[in-house]
């Protein structure tokens, strides 16, 4: 969703002010995980927060102009510093409060495409102190509070530095822009997301849940594995459809107006990712994977 906030912030900032989050609400998602996001305007995406005897960690932190509101309600839980941070991926609205957390002491964890893509990224990057300091290729697994989080990597999904945290004791899974919850979802192609490979990964945290599983997506509500199926059959069944029409030879614009996925319209349309952008998205990934 970076360009999501990119455009609000360089279009309309008078506008833009009074829908960005200047505090935060909290959900209890089980003892010592709380998932927070934007109470008065948009936040950015789902934050975690995990609290404990030994260490505070924060999932994400928001954007530039929200994280100040997030630290406020991240201390206020917590009591005390943020000792890490983990990144879910790249964009602006999950990254946002890096160099502020940084600034209170937060040590930065994250796939290394992300950090590369920040390097890369004069907006995101803005200082050497928004850059992860810690990161991994594959998983990292912190071993805090008496839980054990297993940080992992998804390739080339939502971006290509994706990583999803398994709270397994506690049957947790934080999916980060790998679910959006009811949403169409966000593929970066640009940033070396993959339709194939986001299906992929959908299926592989649906692999590691069950029923019960609590899962806190990056967008949207909290979710169960009902939801993220629900969610997977959703994309598939929209590829398909689009797919039937490229197969055809139609051309782009003559598959959006034929509106292959209004079934899904009033559900799954929203905001940034609409139902045109999301047969366009597909459409391209069609005629690129
Ligand atoms: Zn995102």
């Amino acid at each position: 969703m970076r360009k999501f906030a990119l455009i609000l912030m360089t279009i309309a900032p008078l506008a833009v002010a009074q829908d960005f989050a200047t505090s935060f609400k909290t959900t209890v998602v089980t003892d010592g995980i709380y998932m927070l996001d934007g109470e008065d305007g948009f936040g950015g995406g789902n934050v975690g927060l995990l609290v404990g005897d030994e260490y505070v960690v924060l999932i994400d932190d928001a954007m530039v102009p929200t994280a100040p509101a997030l630290l406020a309600a991240a201390l206020d839980l917590a009591g005390r510093p943020i000792d890490f941070v983990i990144n879910t991926h790249v964009h602006g609205d999950h990254v946002g409060g890096n160099e502020l957390m940084a600034k209170g002491g937060a040590i930065v964890v994250a796939h290394d495409n992300i950090r590369k893509r920040m390097q890369g990224d004069p907006e995101l990057a803005t200082s050497p102190g928004a850059l992860p300091v810690l990161t991994f290729s594959d998983a990292v697994t912190f071993h805090v509070n008496g839980n054990e989080a297993e940080v992992f990597h998804i390739e080339t999904a939502h971006t290509d530095g994706d990583a999803a945290i398994h709270f397994r004791n506690v049957n947790v899974m934080f999916a980060g822009d790998v679910m959006f919850n009811g949403l169409f979802p966000y593929i970066d192609l640009d940033n070396g997301g993959t339709v194939a490979g986001y299906i992929a990964g959908q299926k592989k945290l649906i692999a590691m849940i069950d029923d019960d599983t609590t899962i806190i997506p990056g967008h949207g509500p909290l979710g169960k594995k009902v939801d993220l199926e629900r969610n997977l059959d959703v994309l598939i069944d929209s590829q398909a459809r689009v797919k039937a029409l490229v197969d055809k030879g139609m051309s782009e614009e003559d598959i959006v107006v034929a509106n292959p996925l209004a079934l899904y319209h009033d559900d799954y349309n929203w905001g940034f990712i609409t139902t045109e952008r999301m047969t366009r998205t597909l459409i391209r990934s069609l005629t690129s994977e």
